[in-house]
């Protein structure tokens, strides 16, 4: 070795730089004295692999300022990489010097072992960070990756230019039954293509998992990539069967404007929109909107606050009367929940749909048939004869093979005649859960226990209901006599729905009356059961005690809200 002291310096350069290439000409400068390199020619070809599917075909040419090759003194190296490669290294000495000797060969040799053993060691630290940003199964950048890109755009000021797009492939479970998990893999990987094929240079994709991508397209295209989304084909191989797949995704947009905060907002605002796209509106895109985000976040506090609030026993039940229209006498009532949040009351509609989307409504229910076990006891105990009382549940429960057996229960440890209890459940569209409705149905009739079909005529299978169930009471929904007392079909159809409930045995109960108007319409159909403003308001149980305890209503006392 010439200079050990160079030779020191040159090895600290080269582990110094994560880069092997930025720091060649440096090294170069370096050894000039010892060796009098005065340009070093490298070329590197590695075939298409794994860790980089489009190969590597790169190569540089440095030289020494001031210095001109002697294109006949050459020493020549080359090297197999560990996936095939290979790299030619040439050394060319300065003009006018004479040719290496045996003795700096060797040094030569040494010299570029070491910059070949760095090369790959720059290699293979690219590789791990570009695979933690990299989706294995596609190629394309995953949610880091794709937010790294995002963070670029984000520094250049160009963010507002683009829109964000969060999508899932829709049907993606059956694919994957289909082809098989391999084969979806690699529709899924088509897919990719497909996307990369649209999007420009100046436009991302990424995958976030599974069927979940996410794009940054710029504005103007936005329609564009809709159309894209609303149907892109691609195909599936079965055994030796190519079969066409056309993938359509349902999205979730985000327009980015100048109020966005950090980054991150891009994939989450889209992924907000995307899911009330997919949960809520059922549609193929939904825009993100600040009214959505404040939803969506109510939405949060309630779902945070619900289970804790039900432990403190947050929430009351109150009673609204079911009045004979013939006799002016209570005969029953529906128990409603109220929330009193920090002695403020939140609305069922406002919470209600909310903890039946997350399933935490079924605990809801039974807290409040419990609370309505214990009050008809209390009743009882003390000698008062209450009335029948319904309880809603959420259809959420059909798919619950104990939801029978848990009524059942109940009712037993408080020792309610099943007589004092009523079920009250909307009606279904969805096959299954007919099914499921019409066991839960039979369940009940044979427990004795009454079932009554809610909002009856706000959904679409009215009429099968009526022909399927064994259910005894039909509760017409109050928009039915919103209108109904007016328009000559709707009177029609409301009239034909109270006969042929009573033809089959079936009682009627109207809800939402608050005028004598409706109470005589209703007469002249002849259903004689209501509830509604008219006679009272759903009611804290001390109030309804009171009701129990006089079951006649003196009509003079009653406030007409039509007047
Ligand atoms: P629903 O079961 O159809 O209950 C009737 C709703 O109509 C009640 O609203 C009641 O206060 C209201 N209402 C009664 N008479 C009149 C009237 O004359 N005029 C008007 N404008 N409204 C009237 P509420 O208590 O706000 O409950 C809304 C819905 O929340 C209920 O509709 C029911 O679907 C649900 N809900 C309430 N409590 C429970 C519960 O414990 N479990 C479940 N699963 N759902 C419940
Ligand atoms: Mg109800
Ligand atoms: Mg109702």
């Amino acid at each position: 070795m010439k200079s050990s002291t160079v030779f020191a310096e040159y090895v600290d350069l080269l582990s110094k730089h994560e880069n092997t290439f930025e720091c060649v000409q440096k090294a170069i400068e370096l050894l000039w004295d010892s060796y009098q390199i005065a340009r070093l020619e490298m070329t590197f070809q590695v075939p298409p692999n794994v860790f980089t599917p489009d190969g590597i075909n790169t190569g540089g040419s440095f030289a020494m300022p001031g210095q001109v090759a002697d294109e006949q003194l050459v020493f020549k190296k080359n090297y197999t990489t560990g996936e095939g490669g290979i790299v030619n290294v040439d050394l060319y000495r300065g003009y006018g010097c004479e040719a290496w000797n045996e003795s700096e060969e060797v040094d030569l040799d040494m010299i570029l072992n070491i910059l070949f053993f760095h090369c790959g060691r720059f290699r293979l630290i690219q590789q791990i960070s570009n695979s933690m940003l990299t989706d294995v199964v596609t190629g394309i950048p995953n949610t880091q990756g794709f937010l790294k890109r995002v963070e670029k755009v984000y520094e250049q000021d160009n963010i507002t230019k683009y829109n964000s797009f969060c999508f899932n492939l829709k049907r993606f479970g059956l694919i994957n039954r289909k082809f098989g998990k391999q084969e979806a893999d690699d529709i899924i990987c088509r897919y990719a293509r497909l996307l990369l094929a649209f999007i420009d240079k100046d436009e991302y994709i990424g995958r976030l998992g599974g069927d979940n991508f996410v794009a940054l397209i710029k504005k103007e295209k936005t329609e564009e990539f809709i159309r894209f989304l609303s149907g892109a084909a691609t195909y599936g191989m079965l055994g030796e069967q190519q079969s066409t797949v056309i993938l359509s995704a349902t999205a979730g947009i985000y327009e980015i404007d100048d109020s966005i905060s950090d980054c991150e907002r891009v994939i989450s605002n889209g992924a907000m929109a995307l899911s009330i796209a997919r949960n809520i509106t059922k549609q193929p895109y939904v825009y993100f909107t600040t009214e959505l985000n404040e939803r969506v976040n109510n939405e949060k506090k309630i779902l945070g606050s619900f289970t804790q609030a039900l432990k403190d026993r947050e929430f009351q039940v109150y009673y609204q009367p079911k009045v004979k229209t013939d006799t002016y006498h209570l005969i029953g009532a529906e128990a409603l929940v109220r929330w009193y949040r920090n002695d403020k009351l939140i609305s069922p509609c406002e919470f209600i749909p909310i903890i039946e989307r997350d399933g935490s409504i079924c605990n809801l229910d039974f807290y409040v048939l419990d609370q309505v076990c214990r009050d008809l006891r209390e009743w009882l105990d003390s000698g008062v004869e209450p009335v029948r009382v319904s309880v809603n549940f959420s259809r959420k429960h059909l798919s619950n093979p104990e939801f029978a057996n848990k009524i059942q229960n109940l009712l037993n440890q408080y020792h309610i005649d099943p007589k004092y209890i009523e079920v009250e459940v909307t009606e279904t569209t969805d096959e299954e859960e007919q099914g499921l409705l019409s066991a839960f149905v039979n369940r009940m009739k044979d427990s004795q226990i009454a079932v009554s079909i809610d909002d009856f005529g706000t959904g679409y299978s009215s009429l099968n209901i009526l022909r399927t169930f064994p259910v005894e009471i039909l509760k017409i929904d109050k928009s039915f006599i919103d209108q109904g007392t007016d328009e000559e079909t709707d009177r029609i159809v409301l009239s034909n729905i109270i006969h042929m409930a009573k033809q089959l045995n079936m009682d009627v109960v109207s809800e939402g009356v608050e005028n004598w108007n409706q109470v005589e319409f209703l007469h002249d159909m002849e259903c004689y059961i209501v509830q509604g403003f008219l006679f009272d308001k759903p009611m804290p149980k001390g109030d309804f005690e009171q009701r129990i305890q006089n079951k006649q209503y003196d009509i003079t006392q009653i406030v007409d809200y039509a007047e």
